[in-house]
């Protein structure tokens, strides 16, 4: 075996160097402290790895040359604790698109950038719900709910949304009177489609508060609040196509080409690329974290010494690396005690749903053009506790969203979207590609899932039987859909999204036969994970409190998508992770300035 490296004690480690720890990098360093950022894959670069000349549909989309290799380490997944849980073992196309996000930029090097806050209602769904409806209302939907509060008010996340907003540069105007933000985007949204502007005026028309769908593909050039400067999007569709396409202009906005570069120049960041980290060694003595320890790629281990730990290596890698190194106490469903792991909910929704569709006689441009997700409108009215629940079996709602751009990535053009077929190659498919590629009608359709509730079934530990390439357990994922999913979608299907369609001049609007509960069951996994390292008020089942700092080891601190309490469908998600990580580095510089549990 190879022989350990000791380097040099930094102020601040941060674990992985994506979306949230650069964000924490970028702060820390402008506050004068030193920084170690640790990650796996390398530091991709826009200019040299992804321009013109680098375009490969092949390596991209499907050799996943991007993306972390699962060799090293996946995780398992099952439905219910009886199951035997199987490992990730390849990202398949094209169902299982998402991948683990693999070096500086981390899973948003190739997402779709589509963004949106969460509303007020869902950083206190728990009291609300208690409040409105009565103590039972909850259990009487999900009998295993195990749904908290966010330890602080959306009032009180605002101001952090407002910083990540401004680091990413998210592109629209702002959400309207039902999600108040005290500053807009900074960005103007992409130019609307003629359907985005349809469905804008009838909505508002009905008395409904249409806004931009928010992106944070970037509308014009720009510079953030760390002088870092920004290209602007020039809609060659490229990144779309299940958004398996990095962005050869850096308009797309990740750590790699927003917060990273500031850290950098500030010269107190170092980087230790190809880096794969396996343990935050804790003192038992003082019960505080002395550093990481990681595998370079040469199999070397190094130790990186830090006074603070800032743990961003996203959900299942974010969870798995606490429970590995003894920090926090797993969440046990027979007894429901412990708190890491516990509270996971998705935010995905099930393939199949109740939906409402109908065809738009407006035509569009599917070739690649435009971007992966910009363009279109959402109305936030029949999202949360916009209407009254009162008997209608579920909580919470939807934010349906039409007029995006049709075009899309290189998808559009080969062969990847779907089965090969005489309906998509030979010459008979070439001779109708203008046609189909130039649509003059649109077919439209809605599946307005509600938000998937927090069980005491639902939740991540070790796996007792799959270990990575070294030897350390996986982390296990045990999850499935609930019954509020489905029941949602049927009744504002049929309440809300249908009279909107028609008003829209749909021909055909109709909804879907009536998908019940229970008709599918979670067979992927995807990036947008809640809930298992929740923040909280209480450490009986949150596992930091509302600093984002570890209520069992002080030291470390940590933030992501998977750390907030709760989470609907009204965004893909990473839009609500990025105010924790702002609220982390404050969290952080408090605790350099005065060690201790924060208030
Ligand atoms: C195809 C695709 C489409 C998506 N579309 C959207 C979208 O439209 N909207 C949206 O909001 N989100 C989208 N996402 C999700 C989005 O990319 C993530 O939510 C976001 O990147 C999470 O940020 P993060 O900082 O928490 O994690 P990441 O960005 O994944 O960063 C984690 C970092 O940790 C590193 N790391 C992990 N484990 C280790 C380890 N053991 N040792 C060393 N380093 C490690 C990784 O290299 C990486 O740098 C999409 C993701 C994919 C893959
Ligand atoms: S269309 Fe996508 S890939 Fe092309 S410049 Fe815009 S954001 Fe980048």
């Amino acid at each position: 075996m190879s022989s350990v490296i000791t380097e040099p004690a930094a102020d601040v480690v941060c674990l992985g160097l994506g979306v949230m720890s650069g964000a924490v990098a970028a702060e820390l360093t402008a506050a004068g402290y030193n920084v170690a950022g640790i990650t796996v894959g390398p530091y991709w670069d826009y200019q040299s790895d992804f321009f013109m000349s680098k375009y490969d549909e092949w390596g991209i989309g499907v050799m996943r040359k991007f993306d972390w290799p699962l060799q090293t380490s996946s995780f398992t997944i099952r439905n219910n604790s009886t199951q035997y849980a199987n490992p990730i073992r390849r990202y398949t196309y094209p169902i299982q698109y998402h991948a683990l996000g693999y070096g500086v930029g981390g899973a948003a090097q190739h997402y779709a950038g589509s963004m949106s806050r969460f509303g007020p209602w869902t950083y206190q769904a728990a009291s609300m719900t208690a409040s409105r409806y009565g103590p039972d209302f909850l259990t009487s939907i999900e009998p295993n709910a195990d749904l908290y509060d966010f330890p602080m008010t959306y009032e009180e996340y605002d101001p952090y949304y407002t910083q990540w907003e401004q680091a990413y540069g998210v592109c629209g105007t702002n959400m309207g009177p039902l999600v108040p933000m005290s500053e807009n985007f900074p960005m103007p949204a992409g130019p609307r489609t003629a359907l985005s502007d349809l469905y804008s005026t009838t909505a508002e028309a009905m008395g409904y508060n249409p806004y931009p769908h928010p992106s944070s593909l970037a509308t014009q050039p720009y510079v953030n609040q760390y002088g870092v400067q920004v290209n602007e999007c020039v809609y060659d569709g490229w990144c779309g196509e299940l958004c398996n396409y990095a962005c050869e202009t850096g308009a797309k906005a990740n750590s790699a080409f927003r917060t990273v570069p500031a850290a950098v120049n500030t010269g107190k960041l170092t980087i230790a690329l190809n880096s794969y980290i396996f343990r935050i060694n804790v003192d038992p003595t003082t019960n505080l974290a002395t550093g990481v320890s990681y595998y370079d790629s040469a199999g070397n281990v190094h130790i990186q010494p830090g006074t603070v730990i800032h743990n961003g290596l996203w959900g299942t890698n974010l969870f798995r690396i606490e429970a590995l190194s003894g920090v926090g106490t797993q969440y046990d469903p027979t007894t429901v005690t412990g708190s890491s792991g516990r509270g996971w909910t998705y935010g995905y929704a099930p393939y199949s749903g109740t939906s409402a569709s109908g065809t738009i006689n407006i035509g569009g441009n599917a070739y690649p053009a435009g971007n992966a997700s910009g363009g279109g409108t959402d109305i936030f009215d029949f999202a949360d506790d916009n209407f009254d629940h009162t008997g209608l079996g579920f909580i919470g709602g939807s934010n349906p969203s039409f007029g995006g751009y049709l075009g899309s990535g290189p998808g559009n053009l080969n062969l990847f979207g779907s089965a090969m077929s005489p309906s998509n190659i030979g010459s008979t498919f070439k001779a109708k590609l203008k046609d189909v590629y130039l649509p003059t009608k649109q077919v439209v359709s809605s599946t307005p899932f509600a938000p998937c509730i927090p069980s005491t079934q639902h939740y991540y530990d070790l796996d007792p039987h799959h270990t990575d390439m070294y030897g350390d357990p996986l982390a296990r994922l045990t999850v499935d859909w609930g019954r509020n999913e489905f029941i949602g979608a049927t009744y504002i299907a049929n309440t809300y999204v249908l009279p909107i369609l028609q008003k829209m001049g749909a021909t055909n609007a109709a909804v879907s036969a009536t998908v019940p509960p229970g008709s599918a069951h979670v067979d992927w996994w995807g990036a947008h994970q809640r809930g298992a390292m929740r923040a909280g008020t209480d450490p009986s089942w949150s596992v930091y409190n509302r600093h984002q700092q570890s209520w069992s080891v002080e030291n470390v601190f940590a933030s992501g998508e998977i750390c907030n309490t709760f989470g609907t469908f009204v965004t893909a998600g990473t839009h609500p992770g990025g105010p924790l990580s702002y609220v982390a580095a404050e969290g952080i510089k408090m605790y350099l300035a005065s060690p201790g549990l924060l208030d």
